[in-house]
């Protein structure tokens, strides 16, 4: 029997797709039975009353959660997410449900035995609801009460080698792609370099010092499988800067039907016999990928890279040799000024495990530099960008400026420049452009 009735969210549960709402009455029901005998650290009923303030939240219109309180471990100033119930008489099971944010490993690699640890962990001092994982990567752990913090602290760090993740305004949990570890695409190892970052930065992630939050991401190709260019303020992205390999044989057989298109997955379609002018030349966003005479001819100088003839014709065609990544800045969720994507920062840059990554770290700590300089309370980098000028970063961090880093033409004829930036010879400049354009 249900401790609470729960007619509308009980509706959630009529669709075709899995509901949370059953997989917290499933919890709820499994503590009320309680077959393991396990000694419950918080109040057994917890998820029975998340389903209680919570159909009284779709009744009321509002919100039972209310903002205040920081909680956190001894030494960190984030990973933990305070949240406390505002009518805890009615259901006391929630009268603290903070949330603990946890590293996961880079590409989201587990072993049984540390899966099972965790839920024994989150069945003992948690609420035993999880979110594999939240939107920045993190494993979520749902609810508990603030004495078990610092025991599921230690537990995490000392007993399971691992760490809680960012919060705050401070450097988010970083994420990578599975990289090299399954992905024959990978132009560099995303997983090396999203360790590497995270042991480095260990301050910045767990002591919030910067104006907002900050998300680093690391795609190992531009197939972008943690879409990093959309979901993170840095993101690595893995990319090559000579020639797309073309194998003209397996060219042959992809327009002979030998070889079935996009490594055989139908995502959805039907393609038919594969033409190869429909599917490949005609969907070249730059125009550069040509079939004549039988034969494949790219204008790499002009490839973007973006990933499309490649996937169309895996055997057939492979990222370049000299492999690296480019690191764009700026992107982010809509906050005051809508979403917007990361604008190319370092068009191409070695990922270089010998020198322990120094080049991108340069980089690294030249726009943290340059925001927390300039970047006001809770405006993140891509808005700190926009303020002031794409190219007030680039100066900053040191960076050549690069024409790929121009986005489209500009709108306004003036030109700005500040009196340093010329020699101050004006008559001489002016006189000298004259005589360049006959006037
Ligand atoms: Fe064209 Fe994209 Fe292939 Fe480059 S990767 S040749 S831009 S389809």
């Amino acid at each position: 029997m249900a401790k609470h009735k729960t007619p509308l969210l009980d509706q959630l549960e009529s669709g075709p797709w899995p509901s949370f709402v059953s997989d917290v009455k499933q919890e709820a029901e499994a503590r009320a039975k309680n077959e393991k005998g396990l000694d419950y650290q918080i109040p057994a009923d917890c998820p029975a009353d998340l389903l209680g303030v919570l159909e009284l939240s779709y009744t009321d219109g509002e919100t039972h959660w209310k903002h205040g309180g920081i909680v956190g471990v001894f030494g960190y100033g984030g990973g933990v997410i305070g949240r406390y119930c505002d009518q805890p008489e009615m259901f006391p099971g929630v009268a603290h449900f903070h949330t603990v944010r946890v590293a996961q490993p880079a590409g989201k690699f587990y072993t049984t035995k540390f899966l099972r640890d965790l839920c024994d962990l989150w069945d003992l001092r948690g609420s035993g609801l999880t979110n594999m994982h939240g939107s920045t990567g993190d494993i979520v752990l749902l609810g508990t009460q603030t004495p078990q913090l610092e025991e599921i602290f230690f537990e995490l760090t000392h007993n399971m080698n691992n760490d809680l993740g960012g919060s705050g305004s401070n450097l988010r949990t970083p994420a990578a792609c599975m990289g090299m570890s399954r992905c024959e695409y990978a132009c560099y190892d995303s997983q090396e370099l999203c360790y590497n970052l995270t042991q480095e930065y260990q301050d910045e992630l767990h002591r919030p010092a910067f104006p907002y939050k900050f998300k680093f991401k690391f795609d190992a190709c531009p197939n972008g499988c943690v879409a990093a260019i959309a979901r993170s303020d840095l993101s690595f992205i893995g990319t090559w800067r000579d020639n797309i390999k073309i194998d003209q044989e397996a060219v042959a057989a992809y327009v002979g039907g030998e070889i079935a298109p996009n490594a055989g997955a139908h995502a959805g379609r039907d393609w038919g016999k594969f033409d190869i002018v429909k599917e490949v030349v005609d969907l070249c966003p730059s125009g550069c990928f040509k079939y004549e005479g039988g034969k494949v001819a790219i204008d790499n100088k002009e490839c973007v890279r973006c990933m499309h003839c490649i996937n169309t014709m895996p055997q057939a065609l492979h990222i370049g040799d000299e492999r690296g990544c480019s690191i764009l800045c700026g992107a982010k969720a809509p906050i005051l000024d809508g979403p917007q994507m990361g604008s190319l920062l370092v068009p191409f840059i070695e990922v270089n495990k010998d020198d322990d990554f120094q080049a991108i770290k340069d980089v690294v700590e030249g726009v943290w530099d340059w925001w927390m300089e300039e970047g006001k309370n809770r405006e993140r980098i891509g808005e700190t960008m926009k303020r002031l000028g794409f190219a007030a970063l680039v100066k900053a961090v040191g960076i050549d400026f690069d024409p790929r880093q121009v986005q489209e033409p500009r709108h306004n004829p003036y030109i700005f420049w500040k009196a340093d930036e010329v020699d101050g010879d004006w008559d001489r400049d002016i006189n000298e452009y004259r005589k360049r354009h006959q006037r």
